[in-house]
């Protein structure tokens, strides 16, 4: 028999039946994968007033293993404390020189090593990049990513003052400018900064553990080391993953675990679904679900406040509604135009229309996030409804924050 319980979902006396039997239910699915430290772990990520860089791996591995109807809620919830839950930052990427790259990364269509028909380039001229920049700034996007297929930038002289010649067109456009160009010293790093470089991109890619069945050619250190270079010359840093290289869950919280305990952290976290291409050693790989995807950007949002958590490489296969999932669940940016890198993007007119069915809308150019008051941001959650609240726990009050 069903009894009366007071439900905070409704904020009134009811007689709660459905509302008692998907706790009820949650509650058996999740009782022998759940321990006692969760709801504290969850609490102290959803209440959160200020950024952490001290997250243990446990506490980040307790948040991502939470039941994913809860998790996706507290990442929502959250994101609408620091950010416009409406706002999507449209980015373009253009590739400014394609393939010939000396670096062995398994899923790469650039690198030298594989057969995949990539015909390599040199690096665009100044003039055609900044056309570019300006067809996307006129299509929506406010920032504009450039990508050269390169190690690193050691005795590219000529080319750095050109990519800096890039970086300065793309800032009078009213746009914000990030490039990914291999590792960079400091000194290279400071030139960047000067022309006015607003973010740069260095993915980490993968957990520490995963990343040597991933890449040889250079080491997760060596990525780490110019992130910091980037980090220390005052220009943002961008850096996030890759999902389906073969990892296992843990992966993905060893790679949330290395950008969250980062000195500070990445204003940019892209998520990335393995997009296989014929010819690379990862091109049979088996594909990521999306529930490790939409787990990866709400752990992301949780442990990650005020970053800009952008859906990347992959996003052209997944429906509207997957991509909305992610919305709700915290991600903010996608790359849009008419093609990423290598491989084919969504395009400014169906996101725009996507924009508006959901009451979604483009971000503007430099935007940073704040702490809003709780008013301000509707944020309500229930704790009593996680998954590890005692059992009878099913109270009248709710945590606002
Ligand atoms: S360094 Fe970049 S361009 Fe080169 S193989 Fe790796 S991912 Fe591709």
């Amino acid at each position: 028999m069903w009894s009366k319980l007071s439900n905070p979902l409704l904020g009134r006396r009811a007689t709660s039946t459905p509302a008692v039997a998907l706790l009820a239910i949650r509650r058996a699915y999740s009782a022998a994968a759940v321990d006692s430290t969760v709801h504290g772990v969850f609490q102290r990520a959803i209440n959160a007033t200020a950024l952490r860089t001290d997250w243990t791996r446990a506490e980040i591995s307790a948040i991502y293993n939470t039941p994913l109807i809860d998790l996706t809620h507290a990442a929502g919830t959250l994101h609408r404390r620091f950010h416009n839950p409406g706002a999507i930052q449209m980015c373009t990427l253009m590739n400014i020189k394609t393939g010939g790259c000396s670096e062995d990364c398994s899923y790469c269509a650039q690198s030298s090593r594989y057969q995949t028909g990539l015909k390599a380039t040199k690096l665009s001229n100044v003039e055609s990049v900044l056309a570019a920049a300006r067809v996307a700034r006129d299509n929506g996007s406010t920032r504009f990513c450039m990508g050269a297929a390169w190690r690193d930038m050691r005795g590219r002289k000529s080319s750095l003052r050109n990519i800096k010649a890039m970086v300065e067109g793309v800032h009078a456009l009213g746009l914000e400018s990030c490039v990914t160009l291999g590792m960079l010293d400091e000194a290279q790093a400071k030139e960047l900064k000067d022309a006015g470089l607003t973010a740069y991109n260095h993915n980490v890619d993968t957990s520490r553990e995963h990343y040597p069945k991933v890449i040889t050619t250079r080491s997760y250190d060596e990525r780490l080391q110019t992130i910091s270079n980037v980090r220390d010359a005052g220009i943002k840093v961008c850096t996030g993953g890759i999902l389906g290289l073969g990892e296992k869950p843990e992966d993905h919280v060893g790679l949330l675990y290395t950008v969250a305990t980062m000195p500070s952290h990445p204003e940019s976290f892209p998520v990335n679904t393995l997009v296989p291409i014929e010819g690379t050693p990862l091109f049979k790989a088996t594909r990521i679900p999306f529930d490790a995807v939409l787990r990866t950007i709400a752990t992301a949002r949780l442990v990650m406040p005020t970053a800009i958590i952008r859906i990347a490489a992959g996003r052209v296969d997944m429906s509207e509604e997957k991509q909305v999932l992610c919305f709700l669940a915290g991600a903010n940016a996608v790359f849009t135009g008419e093609k990423m890198l290598t491989t084919a993007c969504s395009g400014w007119e169906e996101d725009l229309a996507m924009f508006n069915r959901w009451g979604l809308f483009p971000m503007k150019a430099h935007v940073e996030p704040v702490l809003r008051k709780a008013e301000e941001s509707s944020f309500q959650v229930n704790t009593s409804l996680l998954a590890d609240a005692p059992t009878g726990s099913f109270q009248e009050t709710s945590a606002t924050v």
